[in-house]
């Protein structure tokens, strides 16, 4: 294999930054920027000088640690240099060692190497770009569990059972004259409903693992002046401390990232959009009309001071049509009315103060209920990957049409041909019968160095 570069931590100044390289000349490259003759202890960091060997210019004094194929993370021989984090210097390194015959990696390259060496499979490659991914502690952990073997552990069954299932059935096909005899066929009847049922339970946890893993996004909508920047601000400023950066956001704009349980959920601020221009009521509405197609729950404010008016009406209606959570705003102040005056019991409102902040901590929880049991640190495994719950869900209908099949004793021929597809598709996931289309499709989307 030839060898890859990359680096391996991100790219701008930082304390240290890390090359690695993977491949057969991954050791000869370091010794001819070591100038050394003696290999280093597979494992172990030793402190270096590095230098051009075009001109034996001092570039760094760096940890180098070696570790020696197959024990090591893509199963080749990789170095990994440490350098202080400076870009300029990690540049010129890199393109040192690139004039000593290693290649950039491609993304993901050193994961693919580990995969077709056999160090981890398919789902746990693609747990380890999750992981990197993972915005929030819930989805970080259901990634570890993953990269650990977790979902893997959990399908080996069930492809155990599939195999024994085909096994029986094509035996029966060689061997028997007949049918299945009625006993056995209804055996192996109740074992695809077995099988079906554990899968199925397996696909469900997506309900929640998408939203762990790609995130709610909320739309918080109001007329003028019911509080909803300051209830943005609130919620925001409650999780300030683990609150992630959104990519290109400045400080004022109109979206934050918070965590609530392990869950991502992008806050927008519609009032922010109003800002710009807006004189006409309607207008504000048509916006959020806009920004809320896009979400996955509206967070309706009402101002508890004044009597509602024909806007808080039609958010209401509104509320009512889609995932939402209705909250009466303002609620120290002494002439807040009764929640009730919302009058639109079937909406069930949250009183708050944005103010004093009572009330959030019940809002929070309100923002995740439309979403099911999603308190993401305290559930088991989840499958969190569109991929792979596309795949569970294609091995649930083959299964279910097997089933459909056996029922109406159908040949064993029929039903063989389900219990297959869904071997296949499991398989998938794991990436034992994955075609390299899917592969190059799959690791497009890690960073580079990974
Ligand atoms: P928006 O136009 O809906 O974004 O409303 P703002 O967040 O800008 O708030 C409008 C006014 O209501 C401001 O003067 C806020 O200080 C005030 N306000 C917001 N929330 C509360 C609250 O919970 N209690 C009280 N007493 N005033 C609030």
């Amino acid at each position: 294999m030839n060898t890859i570069v990359a680096l391996a931590t991100s790219v701008g100044r930082s304390a240290i930054g890390v090359l690695r390289l993977s491949g057969d000349d991954s050791l000869s490259i370091l010794s001819k920027l070591t100038q050394s003759e003696s290999d280093p202890d597979p494992g172990r960091a030793i402190l270096r000088s590095i230098r051009d060997p075009r001109d034996r210019q001092l570039l760094d004094h760096a940890l180098v640690t070696f570790f020696k194929a197959p024990h090591s993370f893509t199963g080749e021989d990789i170095v990994e240099i440490s350098c202080h984090g400076s870009p300029i210097i990690l540049r010129q390194l890199l393109d040192v060692i690139l004039s000593l015959g290693a290649r950039l990696a491609e993304p993901g390259e050193f994961t693919l190497r580990a995969m077709s060496n056999g160090k981890l499979n398919l789902s746990q490659a693609e747990a380890i770009r999750d992981l990197i991914d993972a915005r929030t502690t819930g989805a970080a952990r259901q990634a570890v569990r993953q990269i650990g073997g977790e979902l893997s552990n959990r399908l080996a069954p069930l492809k155990d059972e599939l195999l024994t299932l085909i096994v029986l059935l094509e035996s029966s096909l060689e061997f028997a004259e007949d049918d299945l005899p009625e006993l056995q066929a209804t055996k192996v009847h109740e074992a695809i409903g077995l099988l079906r049922e554990r899968l199925a339970g397996l696909a469900q946890t997506y309900d929640v693992g998408h939203w762990v893993a790609d995130g709610i996004k909320a739309t918080i909508a109001g007329r003028p002046n019911v509080g909803k920047s300051s209830l943005f601000n609130a919620l925001v400023r409650f999780e300030r401390a683990i609150v992630t950066e959104m990519p290109g956001t400045t400080r004022d704009s109109i979206s934050e990232e918070i965590n609530i349980k392990g869950i991502p959920v992008s806050l927008t601020d519609t009032a922010g959009i109003r800002q710009a221009k807006d004189h006409i009521e309607t207008i504000g509405i048509e916006r959020t009309h806009r920004a809320i197609a896009d979400a996955d729950l509206l967070l309706v404010v009402l101002d508890g001071t004044i009597e509602l008016n024909e806007e808080d009406h039609l958010l209401l209606d509104q509320a009512r049509t889609t995932r939402s959570v209705v909250v009466i705003n303002k609620s120290d102040e002494p002439s807040f009315r009764n929640p009730n005056a919302a009058n639109h019991p079937d909406v069930n409102p949250l009183v708050v103060s944005a103010l004093t902040g009572s009330g959030l901590d019940k809002l929070r929880a309100a923002i995740l209920a439309p979403f099911g049991s999603v308190d993401s640190e305290a559930v088991g495994l989840l499958v969190t990957n569109a991929r792979h719950y596309d795949l569970l869900q294609r091995a649930l209908e083959a299964v279910d049409s097997s089933s459909d099949l056996m029922a109406e004793k159908a040949s064993e021929e029929l039903v063989l041909v389900g219990l297959h597809d869904a071997l296949r598709f499991i398989g998938e996931i794991t990436g034992e019968t994955t075609t390299e289309d899917i592969l190059t499709q799959v690791f497009a989307t890690f960073c580079i160095g990974k």
